[in-house]
């Protein structure tokens, strides 16, 4: 074990804790600094009129082996509960099942031949074991190599659409193949049953678990507490100071935040560092919640093809959830992935229901204003890094100018999409590497 020092952890979200935990098992000091009332950043909850739930829909597969850890170690694994969920496809004005080999010969949108081309493409990418290689050939132009100019109009160009706008002309090919890879894993085995996990009472009790394991194992968690800026002492320590402007010296300090607040917040960083974090592009996320009386589907997930609705896709949560986490309620999620800067950030509440819910009864008639009991918009606008041809290659390392300030953050996430497993994989992958150094 190396000396006991000091460390500063900027962010309380699931990177900040993971951090915190094993910096805490090796031994140290640790303090982590949350701007929220609680930790678990954007798998925090909150309350939809007496139901707690994710602000943003969280669901765990069966090979989130991280995830799988931290919950026991953290005590929750018995709370896991699996679930075998079904998929739709909203096609052309109406919803399909997709949910099995038999449902993905029968779905109308397309031709057998087709079908076997987007089959193929799907059995190529699970497949495929050198990633980086894919980091170079845009997105499009793989999936069309693959599946065909038709399968790529019909169904991959409205998919990367929906999750990444216009930016899909710049995404490489690694960004579909670590999608495919990941909801394959979700699946026992090929395009058969889909088993989805979540921990009984939702990320707000994985959330609050993880904050009193680290309470009681020492760590220092401050909440209410916004971290402004960075800076060398002359004795040598970093010293961290809050936007109430109260100070606080470590030894090191590990920023989870994004790459560009990371940068923004230590002024002594080269232009040449600066530049390289802040060159890193986010997308942001919309996503009302909306507790309804009716369920109005079987799906967890509702892919959509079609391009006029507002919404990415469609999450019924409680298709996984006990019906008893949601008072016997329906929950369902519409998130639209945006840039940072889209309009849409700028919409109320209001302006936002209108568009949306007009979208969801416009699909599904049967559903009126009556049925529904909250309505509340989460909003994030930095969420992940889009990853842009050669991505790996030009993304700066965790250490900076700035002897013992780190950079750990979910950009660093390689050869997989955004999600907590990976997000606890980089904070342990990364934190074994500096104290091995130490
Ligand atoms: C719509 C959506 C759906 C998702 N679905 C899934 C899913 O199904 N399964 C899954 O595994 N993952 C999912 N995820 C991803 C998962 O939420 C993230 O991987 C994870 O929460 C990232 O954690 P983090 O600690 O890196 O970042 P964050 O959660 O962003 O944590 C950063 C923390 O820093 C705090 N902070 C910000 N600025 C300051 C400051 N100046 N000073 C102090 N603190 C500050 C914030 O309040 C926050 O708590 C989803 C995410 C979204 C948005």
């Amino acid at each position: 074990m190396s000396d006991q020092k000091s460390w500063g952890i900027v962010g309380g979200g699931i990177l900040g804790m993971t951090l915190a935990m094993r910096l805490k098992q090796a031994g140290h000091q640790v303090a982590i600094f949350e701007s929220s009332e609680k930790t678990g950043g954007l798998a925090s909850s909150w309350n939809m009129n007496g139901i707690v739930w994710d602000r943003f829909y969280h669901v765990i597969l069966m090979s989130d082996f991280h995830t799988r850890k931290i919950l026991k170690e953290i005590g929750l694994e018995k709370e896991l509960r699996w679930v075998e969920t079904k998929t739709g496809f909203f096609s052309e004005g109406k919803l399909h099942s997709m949910s099995n080999l038999i449902e993905f010969f029968k779905f109308p949108p397309i031709n057998l031949i087709d079908k076997f081309r987007l089959g193929l493409t799907i059995f190529v990418a699970s497949k495929i074991k050198n990633w980086e290689r894919l980091e170079n050939m845009l997105v499009a132009d793989w999936l069309t190599r693959w599946s065909g100019r038709r399968v790529f109009e019909k169904i991959w160009l409205p998919l990367l659409k929906a999750k990444l706008g216009d930016n899909y002309k710049s995404t490489s090919a690694a960004f579909i193949w670590t999608t495919i890879q990941r909801m394959y894993a979700a699946r026992k085995s090929g395009l058969k049953k889909e088993m989805f996990g979540y921990v009984a009472g939702g990320y707000e009790k994985i959330n609050s678990q993880f904050a009193s394991h680290l309470a009681v194992s020492g760590v220092e968690i401050n909440y209410n507490s916004t971290v402004r800026s960075v800076k060398k002492t002359v004795v040598g320590k970093l010293e961290v100071t809050l936007e109430n402007n109260s100070t606080q010296l470590f030894d090191h300090i590990i920023s989870t935040l994004s790459s560009r607040q990371s940068v923004n917040m230590v002024e002594e960083l080269t232009e040449e560092e600066k530049q390289l974090h802040t060159a890193i592009r986010y997308l942001g996320v919309i996503c009302p919640s909306i507790i309804l009386k009716h369920s109005i589907s079987p799906y967890y997930v509702t892919n959509i093809t079609d391009n006029w609705p507002p919404f990415t896709g469609i999450i019924e949560m409680t298709a996984l959830i006990d019906k008893n986490e949601a008072n016997g309620n329906h929950l369902i999620y519409l998130p639209k992935y945006i840039n940072p800067d889209d309009p849409l950030f700028e919409l109320d509440d209001s302006e936002l229901r209108k568009i949306f819910l007009g979208a969801l009864f416009k699909m599904y008639p049967s559903i009126t204003d009556a049925d529904i009991i909250f309505w509340g918009v989460s909003k994030a606008r930095v969420v992940f890094a889009i990853p842009s041809l050669n991505y790996s290659k030009n993304l700066p390392g965790i250490y900076t100018s700035l002897d013992n300030y780190y950079i750990i953050n979910s950009a660093q996430i390689l050869n997989g999409t955004l999600n907590v497993n990976e997000t606890i994989q980089v904070a342990e992958s990364k934190i074994k590497i500096i104290l091995d150094e130490i």
